[in-house]
């Protein structure tokens, strides 16, 4: 008898992360066709940093290889965009007109980059900090020019500014907001970052408004609101990120910011599941890998006819790839009016740690300059530990509080 079909769209984290628990569990149970867009097997995207910084080669971020689909039985489908779901017909099909049958389909399309709508986008050298693509350009613009721009001082902004910067250009980040990276980071740790970065040789303007990217053919500089204007041969966007929904879109899937999936990571279709950047669970969308690993293990389980797994939102936490730069943000760092924090501040050693605590509980970590203890604090984020019994220590770490309970 024929295997059921399981076809995959999208060949990215996600969806390479699912198959891979769908075969620790199942090993036969499918016959899988996997379509992606990107013309090679899957890589690490996190780790497109360091390949800009010079730190890690292409070939050491493949996590699989068109080998590691052939010794699996899938049928893989590189470079081939799915353009087409036919749900009465249970097919999917691709540009290149091929057209495969599916009875389960799982959607992994991952997001793509935001790229600011002001006169001059789609100049030559405009660019956004996604793929292998994207990289290759950077690293061809470093060898040829000098000017670079990165719009958002994000995460990936910075990582982006810093690999340049590794590569010899000239960089300018511009950033909307007050602070770097002020999703994660709390005005004193965000000081700290910039000073740091800015003692690298980076140049920093906040409370910058791209309003117009100047150029014949090539980007040729950025202007802003107040009138004043930079230099630039390359401008790479990093303002964001939208879900890619618009193939599931037009199979009449319900979305909203994302395709709506509930605690088993199934859309409204049954026979359709959905995982990654491209999904919205609760009114949450995601970002960062550690939430997506979750949401690959409860598909799987599911996909595999396992399903007694759900999907539970966790807190994150992120770190910033620049090599010695010491960061560490976790959970709300914000707070509430029933919140409390714990501050230390060393300045000379360039050293700032916050500790959000509410209810006596830890909800929020910020860390600079001393990040040794920040997996700690985001397992008693995670496990909602209560803390009261450390308080007095949980500024300086673990060892220090051990010492209490022994
Ligand atoms: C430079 C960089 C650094 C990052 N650093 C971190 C980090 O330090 N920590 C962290 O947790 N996260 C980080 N992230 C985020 C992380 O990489 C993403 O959260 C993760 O890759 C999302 O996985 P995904 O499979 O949903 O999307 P993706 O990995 O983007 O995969 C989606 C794939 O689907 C393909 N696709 C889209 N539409 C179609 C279609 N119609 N047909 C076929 N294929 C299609 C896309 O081409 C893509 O290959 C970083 C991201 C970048 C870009």
């Amino acid at each position: 008898m024929s295997k059921p079909r399981l076809v995959v769209v999208g060949n990215g984290m996600a969806g390479m992360r699912t198959v891979e628990e769908l075969l620790a569990l199942a090993p036969d149970l499918y016959d899988i066709t996997v379509f992606g867009a990107e013309p090679h097997g899957n890589y690490n995207r996190i780790l497109l940093s360091p390949v800009l910084a010079g730190e890690k080669e292409v070939d050491d971020i493949m996590l699989h290889r068109r080998a590691w689909y052939e010794q699996h039985g899938i049928t893989l489908f590189a470079g081939e965009p799915v353009v087409a779901i036919d749900r009465p017909r249970r097919l999917v099909r691709a540009q290149s007109g091929r057209e495969v049958r599916y009875d389960r389909l799982l959607l992994a399309t991952g997001s793509q980059p935001f790229i600011v709508p002001v006169p001059g986008h789609t100049l030559d050298g405009v660019i956004a900090f996604r793929d292998l693509q994207d990289v290759e350009t950077m690293l061809a613009a470093a060898r040829q020019h000098r000017h670079a721009v990165v719009i958002g001082g994000g995460l990936l902004g910075l990582e982006a500014a810093n690999g340049l910067l590794r590569r010899g250009m000239d960089v300018t980040v511009v950033h909307l907001g007050k602070t770097l990276m002020d999703r994660q980071l709390d005005q004193p740790a965000a000081a700290l970052l910039q000073r740091t970065l800015e003692h690298r040789g980076l140049r920093i303007l906040l409370g910058a408004t791209t309003t117009e990217i100047v150029g014949k053919d090539r980007v040729e500089g950025v202007r802003f609101a107040d009138g004043s204007a930079i230099a630039a041969d390359l401008v790479v966007m990093t303002a964001g990120v939208r879900p890619n929904v618009a193939l599931a879109q037009s199979a009449g899937l319900h979305c909203e910011r994302a395709i709506v999936v509930d605690d088993t990571l199934q859309t409204f279709d049954p026979r359709i599941y959905a995982v990654g950047e491209c999904v919205q669970h609760r009114r949450a969308t995601f970002g960062l890998v550690a939430p997506i690993w979750e949401q690959a293990r409860v598909c799987a389980a599911h996909l595999a006819g396992a399903g007694h797994r759900r999907y539970v939102q966790q807190a994150t936490a992120t770190r910033l790839k620049v090599s010695g730069v010491d960061l560490f943000s976790a959970g709300d760092i914000v707070g509430g009016e029933d919140s409390e924090d714990l501050v230390l501040r060393d300045p000379r050693r360039g050293i700032y740690k916050r500790l959000v605590l509410q209810q006596n509980r830890l909800v929020g970590a910020v860390l600079y300059g001393d990040v040794q203890d920040g997996p700690w604090y985001f397992d008693l984020i995670q496990q909602r530990t209560p803390v009261g019994a450390l308080r007095q220590r949980l500024l300086f770490g673990k060892a220090q509080c051990d010492a209490i309970a022994a």
